[in-house]
């Protein structure tokens, strides 16, 4: 089972950024759970100097430029020499700041190139009884697929953020019920882009309002490989309450993951 915190924009602080680093450390020390933190850019070179620990680093987003005179652009080769594991890319957040299925592709890329794994975000505003939004993910999917090589095609990770789901709480998350669904219904298209076999091995988060509450029953026979957790990974007391919600054996025990070194 893996676990992204993405810290987003909620630690303003060193001191913050080494207590909720330190938790995720001590948490980390357990082979069950695979914790990944997705912190501020200014605040990644401050955790991975000091980096010894099973917490890996992610970064929140990625530039599309090549280096050289972009002023203040994070290029995929600053994020790998930082040993930044991960990066987010297609956050519904940044979407909405204008970044296009045609931007998030030129950043997997960057990202590809330099070693680092893309956490891909995909997800619908809003559902309707028609369905409409199943074909919206199908379109979301297909412009990111269309564009990979069989090869990277296989080293992405896949995030299924409905939008409405983000930033609520447990009450207004996706239920499991709907996300073992969803988890099926991506892992099925995913069929087209990667054959059968690479549909079952893809690696597929959940995110929105995943809390201490819901986390377990969201883990448990979902088919979900891990969660993408926003506000619940910026609170160290509610982070260590999630990630303990999950080491019930049965929950952890279905995790299949390959991380990119
Ligand atoms: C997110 O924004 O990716 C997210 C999952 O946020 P939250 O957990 O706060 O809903």
């Amino acid at each position: 089972m893996l676990i992204v915190g993405n810290w987003k924009a909620y630690v303003e602080s060193q001191k913050k950024a080494k207590t909720l680093f330190a938790t995720a450390k001590k948490l980390a020390l357990t082979s069950r759970v695979k914790i990944a933190l997705a912190v501020p850019g200014p605040y990644i070179g401050l955790l991975s100097s000091q980096n010894r620990s099973k917490v890996l680093l992610a970064a929140q987003d990625v530039s599309v430029s090549l280096g050289g005179a972009t002023t203040g652009e994070i290029t995929a080769a600053v994020l790998k020499d930082l040993k930044v594991a991960f990066v987010i890319i297609g956050h519904s957040e940044r979407r909405a700041m204008g970044e296009t299925n045609e931007i998030v592709s030129e950043k997997i890329q960057q990202a590809l190139a330099h070693g680092i794994t893309p956490i891909v975000c995909i997800g619908e505003s809003e559902r309707d009884i028609d369905g409409t939004y199943l074909a919206f993910l199908r379109g979301q999917l297909h412009a990111i697929f269309q564009t990979l090589s069989q090869e990277q095609r296989q080293e992405i990770i896949l995030a299924y953020e409905p939008i409405w789901a983000i930033g609520k709480n447990a009450a207004n998350a996706l239920s499991p019920t709907d996300l073992t669904e969803m988890i099926l219904y991506i892992r099925k298209m995913l069929v087209e882009y990667v054959t059968e076999m690479g549909a079952e091995k893809s690696i597929i988060l959940y995110g929105g309002s995943v809390e201490p509450s819901n986390a377990s029953a969201l883990a448990k026979d979902t088919g979900v490989d891990g969660f993408l957790l926003g506000h619940a990974s910026a609170d160290a007391d509610i982070f260590t309450a999630l990630v303990k919600a999950l080491l019930i054996p049965k929950v952890a025990s279905s995790a299949r993951l390959k991380i990119r070194p």
